[in-house]
């Protein structure tokens, strides 16, 4: 699967995507990400990414322009983005292929598992990094396939959104996690569909089983749940103490009590996941 990033600050990726899951992910080849410097689709002598807002106000906001430019160029396939474009002399040798255009925005759609699931089924992700003001907003009418927010604040820049997205979706392609065979439920997972279930590959390399899949749970129509919480060595720390049921043996009482404490948690932290309104 390949990423494109396209930003003014290229030098900002060195690092996001250099640890765990997505270094593994880059080197084994599952992953490809390339960082794209929006100036290198400038034209003029200053390289200009930016302009004045029509209509007053605060602020820069990126020039459309550049932002076209790179996403056609990138996809090879002027068509059906800008008529203004030059059609290629041969048929591009770029075949049609799923892909998406993300323009990162406060304004945008929120980004949920769900959608990370979907991207995860792409060949291509491009990503569109905006800063200062905002984006011109025919980037997010013509050009852009999606407009997303990674939550309801305001970041200076997408550039973090971008790197955030992309580690949501690496995770979950197939051979990311190193153990296909688990079955596994975290966070936003509904533990009783069937699709593949992410695993939890830490640094380590030990895959840390999730049991929710094997709970029965008891009501008809099950909504995503947060994770139940862990614990590690020492089983006493400060006078505090892990749960004695994790300590015994009995997995059948262990799956019921970590989705006692998934529903529990979720009723605490995210109870709009349990009620279906947005997040509150
Ligand atoms: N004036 C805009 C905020 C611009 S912030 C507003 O009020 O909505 C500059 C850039 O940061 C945006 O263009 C976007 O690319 C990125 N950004 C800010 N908040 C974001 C969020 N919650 N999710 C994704 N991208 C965000």
């Amino acid at each position: 699967m390949r990423f494109d990033i396209v930003t003014i600050f290229p030098e900002f990726f060195t690092g996001p995507l250099d640890y765990g899951i997505v270094r593994r992910a880059r080197e084994s080849g599952l992953i490809d990400v390339r960082v794209q410097d929006l100036r290198a689709f400038t034209h003029d002598r200053h390289r200009t990414v930016d302009d004045r807002p029509f209509g007053g106000g605060e602020g820069m906001v990126l020039k459309p322009e550049p932002l076209f430019e790179a996403v056609e160029s990138l996809l090879g396939q002027p068509e059906p983005f800008a008529a203004a474009v030059p059609a290629p002399a041969a048929p591009s040798p770029v075949a049609p292929s799923p892909a998406s255009v993300i323009l990162l925005s406060a304004s945008g759609k929120l980004f949920r598992q769900s959608a990370a699931r979907r991207l995860a089924g792409l060949d291509r992700v491009m990503l569109l990094c905006g800063r200062y003001e905002g984006v011109d907003e025919r980037v997010a009418q013509h050009l852009a396939t999606e407009e997303l927010s990674i939550g309801d604040f305001v970041l200076s820049g997408g550039e973090l959104a971008a790197a955030l997205i992309i580690d949501a979706v690496t995770r979950l392609l197939p051979g990311a996690l190193g153990n296909e065979t688990s079955a596994l439920h975290e966070s936003f997972s509904d533990p009783r569909s069937g699709e593949p279930h992410e695993t939890e590959a830490h640094d380590t390399g030990v895959i840390s089983p999730h049991p929710l899949g094997a709970v029965s749970p008891p009501e008809a129509a099950q909504p995503l749940l947060l994770e139940f919480p862990h614990y590690t060595r020492p089983a006493e720390f400060r006078g505090w103490t892990v749960p004695e049921i994790l300590l015994g043996g009995n997995h059948e009482e262990i799956r019921r009590w970590r989705y006692r404490m998934a529903l529990e948690k979720t009723r605490r932290n995210r109870p709009d996941l349990l009620t279906g309104q947005g997040p509150g």
